[in-house]
């Protein structure tokens, strides 16, 4: 069994529709890269209804098929573990109950999460759509994509509207372009976001046609989704370095998963090393109650030491917000530095423990 490091890489390889058409969709396609253990087999066939498991070559090629534990097949491999999960629930979030029009979320008031798609390149075991990716019944008609601009332009408070999915960028250039031109002509939406994860599972995505696309339609903002510094390939760096070349700031939500990130030198390394490819880390999410997803979930108060023990040792612009999102908003999650007032002082605690008082202005 080689590893993608060494084995010699197809024809096509680096040409994303060739990534696309080659992905793995069975256990059989999956053993050209790994042999699966018995409880990665065994998950593979007791999720097929459930769960869609689809990979492409890119990704599985940073896989390491020699451990089982390897935080890039753990988040793609199907395990017996998530048929064990008395808590989870279908759509934690309430998004369903939020939507407006369909596959359009607004929990503020000014912004709404537009989900244009509901395929991705690859499917990770514990996204929080898993009720919609790779659902018929979710993709978007084109008579439904009109519905929900019409809402949009009808609705005057949006200024900010996040292209969600699944994946907006498999969508081909032709159809992104085709969307973000409905949205540019209504005067209120002041900012496109694009949130997508392909920079870090099909990076070939990223070409140089797509961005001076996108950045015609400015000012467009991009947050990816890398969370183990294994990702952060020569590739994947490429890729994001084109989009911040075409004016596009590109941030990074990452997923606080068991066995992938949830150690300070881990999070370290990959926050440093996101910085070191001009991409801003910018939150950290506790991993939802999510169907499926037990095996994932840290406690909160680890994620707050873990992002606590950051502070202080590595540059602040390196630390994403840690937060939990709730059907009311995002809560931010942090070690509480105000330790409260002490007559007509402040008293707060560094990040190494010491404590001050700041006389607090009135
Ligand atoms: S790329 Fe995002 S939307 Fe797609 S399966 Fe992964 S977490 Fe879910």
């Amino acid at each position: 069994m080689a590893s993608g490091a060494s084995r010699a890489l197809p024809e096509g390889w680096r040409d994303w529709t060739w990534q696309m058409r080659n992905r793995i969709r069975n256990a059989d396609d999956l053993a050209a890269w790994l042999s699966p253990t018995a409880d990665e087999a065994s998950a593979i066939a007791a999720l097929a209804d459930r769960f869609h498991f689809v990979i492409t070559p890119y990704y599985a090629s940073l896989m390491d098929p020699a451990d089982p534990l390897c935080p890039i097949r753990r988040q793609v491999v199907p395990a017996t573990a998530e048929l064990d999960d008395p808590d989870g629930l279908r759509d934690p979030l309430d998004e369903v109950a939020h939507s407006p029009v369909k596959n359009v979320i607004r929990v503020y008031p000014d912004r709404i999460a537009f989900c244009v798609n509901n395929e991705c390149a690859l499917y990770c075991r514990y996204c929080l759509r898993k009720r919609m990716v790779g659902e018929k019944g979710w993709a978007m008609k084109q008579r439904e994509l009109g519905e929900a601009i019409d809402w949009i332009r009808r609705t005057p408070e949006i200024r900010d509207v996040l292209l969600t999915g699944g994946d907006p960028l498999v969508y081909s250039d032709d159809r992104l372009e085709w969307l973000l031109a409905e949205l540019r002509a209504i005067p209120h939406v002041e900012i496109v976001r694009i949130g997508s994860r392909l920079p870090v599972t099909l990076p070939f995505r990223v070409t140089d046609a797509l961005c001076e696309m996108l950045a015609k339609y400015h000012p467009i903002w991009l947050n990816t989704h890398f969370n183990h510094p294994r990702e952060l390939t020569a590739d994947a760096e490429e890729a994001c370095d084109r989009l911040t070349r075409a004016g596009i700031p590109v941030g990074n939500q990452s997923v606080l998963l068991r066995g992938v990130n949830d150690s300070v030198s881990v999070m370290k390394q990959l926050c440093e090393g996101l910085v070191r490819m001009r991409v801003r880390p910018y939150y950290c999410y506790q991993a939802q109650l999510l169907e499926g997803t037990a095996h994932f979930r840290v406690p909160i108060e680890r994620g707050v030491e873990i992002f606590h023990a950051l502070r202080g040792r590595t540059s602040g612009f390196a630390i994403p917000q840690y937060v939990l999102d709730t059907p009311y908003g995002k809560i931010p999650l942090a070690h509480p530095y105000l330790h409260g007032r002490d007559g007509d002082d402040v008293i707060v605690e560094s990040y190494d423990g010491r404590i001050w008082r700041e006389r607090n202005p009135k």
